[in-house]
């Protein structure tokens, strides 16, 4: 098991300094030209034409003729290999899992979707299944699997899931013979790490991630390395105690920030019956609020917005971000409840902090983000030196 996010940032040993960075240019920028990357990386233009041969020899990257603009001199757009590495990227969400796979430029393109009734054992086999078939017609391509899963992840394992109702589960079984390279995180750090390198938080160094959905998940993501902390459980910002003490979470804590911030904190501030959807329930409400006929929807969402808004102005004084991204219900519940929100967020925040607040945004890779998450993490595997290595020997016997 390797921790999330690890290879972006450390030392690259000299042999693949420039073709690292070459290679990161290309997983920023999918189809830039090689004087662009070139100019970004400082590297003079025999070098880089040099370093591209070689990733070329190597089936790392192609080269397309681009454009010339304006009286600049002809350059090449560099694109993934079409021989090259490729990652399998897994969800486990709420009902279904799906898998995808992703080429350097880290575009999951998703293979498989399959809906699921609860049972975890059943859906670890039936990605294993996946996974065995992927690389039954991939083969060596197949570098590394990263998986994306709602619930706590700790060494590996998926130590709670309140919202999918497993038990703890051995996630490292969907590859029983553990023979490939294995990311695995929570479904909102990986969400995070995907708007950090590529979404609305690029620019952002310390990034905070957040996102509702049943609960409230996130991240803070540092020089786009998620924080995971020791054992990769990191980020559970839904159990921080900013709620009612007199009610019990189902993580087994009193008072959680979860509980008053999603669909059930909607259903209980209208005096309905706990929800069995708490999504689907929310998102009703939220409709009925954002209409304007529906005071008592606009009420609940009023007292939801407020309790989100202050929890974030915290953890914004806590952590010091460059901005939040908000996912999920957070961006709706922001918008239908806009002055009630502001106004929150305002006030939670030290005096020190309100003439310049910490910038919110809306996510930008909606439902996939985590998806695109899982395969950044599994591609920073393969694109390690280690990865690399092995890499360049497979490609020089023959297959
Ligand atoms: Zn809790």
């Amino acid at each position: 098991m390797t921790r999330l996010g690890d290879s972006w940032a450390v030392r690259r040993d000299a042999r693949w300094q420039g073709a690292l960075g070459v290679l990161d240019q290309v997983r920023r920028a999918p189809g830039i030209t090689r004087a662009d990357a070139a100019r970004r990386l400082g590297l003079g233009s025999g070098s880089a034409t040099e370093i591209v041969a070689r990733l070329r020899s190597l089936d790392l990257l192609d080269e397309a003729p681009a454009p010339v603009v304006g009286r600049g001199r002809p350059t090449t757009s560099l694109l993934p290999h079409p021989r090259g590495p490729l990652v399998a990227a897994v969800e486990i969400r709420y009902e279904e899992w799906r898998c995808a796979l992703a080429q350097l430029d880290g575009r999951p393109e998703t293979v498989v979707v399959q809906r699921h009734d609860g049972d975890g054992e059943q859906v670890i086999a039936q990605i294993a299944a996946a996974l065995r078939d992927l690389r039954r017609r991939h083969g060596h391509r197949v570098r590394a699997v990263s998986l994306a899963v709602a619930g706590v992840v700790r060494h590996g394992r998926l130590a709670q899931a309140a919202t999918l109702r497993w038990g703890e589960v051995d996630l490292a079984e969907i590859l029983p013979d553990r023979d490939l390279p294995l990311a695995i995180g929570n479904d909102a750090t990986l969400a995070g790490l995907a708007e950090a390198r590529g979404g609305a938080g690029v620019g952002a160094d310390t990034l905070l991630h957040l996102t509702v959905e049943v609960g409230l998940g996130g991240v803070l993501v540092v020089g786009g390395t998620p924080i995971v902390g020791a054992s990769g459980g990191a980020g559970e910002y839904g159990h921080l105690p900013f709620g009612d003490r007199s009610l019990r979470c189902p993580c087994g804590a009193r008072g959680c920030w979860d509980l008053e911030v999603d669909g059930r904190a909607l259903a209980r501030h209208l005096d309905a019956d706990p929800p069995a959807d708490p999504r689907a329930y929310a998102r009703t409400v939220l409709t009925a609020a954002a209409s304007g006929r529906d005071t008592r929807a606009a009420e609940a969402t009023r007292r939801v917005a407020v309790s989100l808004a202050t929890g974030i102005a915290g953890l914004v004084n806590v952590h010091d971000p460059d901005e939040v991204t908000l996912g999920g219900l957070a961006v709706q519940i922001r918008t239908v409840a806009a002055a009630a929100f502001d106004e929150a967020y305002l006030g939670g925040l030290m005096i020190s902090r309100r003439s310049a607040p910490t910038p919110l945004q809306a996510a930008a890779l909606g439902e996939d983000g985590a998806l695109i998450g899982a395969a950044a993490a599994g591609l920073d595997l393969v694109l390690s030196e280690d990865g690399l290595n092995e890499w360049a020997a497979q490609n020089r016997s023959p297959r």
